[in-house]
């Protein structure tokens, strides 16, 4: 009875201790971590990748040498991997932390202005016009439409197109940038178009308002990093088998090269199913406006391939806090020279932008800021 108390008394006094070496231990690794996210910023800043196995190997060997009682070499080693490979995650945290993209206050409550349209500002916008321009005629006519109606609109048209197969249309190339720039300041309408490379940027980027990079392109670090230098707004598409990390980080690139003025957008993604052209991942949305207060945008030509669903899938996107939509407009999308199965005409495209509400839409907060 007595001894049982005893030994009540030495385990409380001992755990007591435990308890006390515990907090010692915890001190030493808050210690340890705020000197493992000053070597992450340093890294960072030198261009120097965060995991250095050869230096861990090095620590774990002089702790191993050390005399250290009943705790031998597998222990230290058991602890001290976990610690590393602990620390990883903190530095890859400090490092994610710190990426441009990831800043609350890239875009203000009045938008992302390209021309006379705010983006991100409250009240969706459209991204409307032919898949590629074509001739004056079309482009006359599918811009005065889109003007004709009560929302913010910008006009897209492909002028450089990256066509799958090489023997089909590839675009008028800068006779339809001067085409495409002389409709839209005709009727007023700020306009989009895609950049292929670093070689045709300037010229792109003297005709237009605001620089595509299309699905193909997300990945050509060269013209991320060449449109971060320059002082125009970008359309960022993911790609086809982008995951939301990626686009981050190819925003990334344009974002710390200098360029703040992006705009992402989801255009569908690569998946088995064959009833859409692409799969539309509408949890893109919310995901990214979690990530990064860019404004995003979803592309429901692309992402479908159809027509007969760009009503629901528009209001998906809208009600998942999109700030925009792209759609294909084209006035006979049967003689289209590209992706006239999925074009819009003039009618359909009215119908659209009636059932999705805009013009009536007020002003909200943007979602996730
Ligand atoms: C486009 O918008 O014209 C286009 C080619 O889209 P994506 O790059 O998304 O395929
Ligand atoms: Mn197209």
């Amino acid at each position: 009875m007595t001894r049982a108390k005893g030994t009540d008394r030495d385990l409380k006094g001992l755990r007591a201790e435990i308890d006390r070496l515990n907090v010692g231990l915890l001190d030493l690794l808050k210690e340890r971590a705020d000197v493992v996210v000053a070597i992450a910023r340093l890294k960072q800043a030198q261009g120097l990748d965060g995991h250095d196995p050869g230096r861990e190997e090095e620590m774990l060997q002089a702790l191993q040498a050390r005399p250290s009682g009943a705790f031998g070499p597998f222990e230290i080693a058991e602890v001290f991997k976990t610690i590393f490979r602990t620390s990883l995650g903190v530095q890859e945290k400090t490092r994610k932390d710190a990426l441009k993209v990831r800043r609350r206050d890239l875009v203000g409550p009045e938008g992302l202005k390209v021309g006379n349209v705010a983006i991100g500002a409250g009240r969706p916008v459209m991204f409307a016009g032919p898949c590629a321009v074509e001739d004056e005629e079309q482009m006359e006519q599918v811009a005065a439409h889109l003007a004709s109606l009560p929302v913010p609109t910008l006009l897209r048209g492909g002028a450089f197109k990256p066509r799958t197969n090489p023997y089909s249309f590839q675009g008028l190339r800068e006779e339809g940038l001067k085409l495409l720039q002389r409709v839209g300041r005709r009727h007023g309408l700020a306009t989009v178009t895609e950049v292929l490379d670093v070689a045709t940027l300037p010229l792109v980027a003297e005709y237009c308002d605001m620089l595509q990079v299309g699905a193909r392109n997300m990945y050509n670090t060269e013209l991320l990093k060449a449109l971060g230098a320059i002082d125009k707004p970008v359309l960022l598409k993911r790609s086809f088998s982008a995951t939301l990390e990626e686009l981050l980080l190819s925003a990334e690139y344009i974002l710390s090269h200098g360029n703040e003025r992006v705009v992402l957008c989801e255009r569908g993604i690569r998946t088995f199913e064959r009833a859409t052209r692409n799969t539309l991942d509408i949890s893109a949305v919310p995901i990214l406006k979690l990530e990064t207060s860019l404004p995003v945008i979803v592309d429901l030509s692309h992402a479908l391939g159809r027509r007969d669903i760009v009503l629901p899938c528009g209001r998906a996107a809208l009600a998942a806090g999109a700030d925009g939509i792209m759609v294909e407009v084209h006035m006979a999308p049967d003689r289209a020279l590209s992706d006239g199965f999925q074009q819009l005409d003039l009618p359909a495209y009215a119908a659209l932008v009636e059932g999705l509400g805009i013009s009536r839409t007020p002003v909200r907060t943007p979602h996730g800021r």
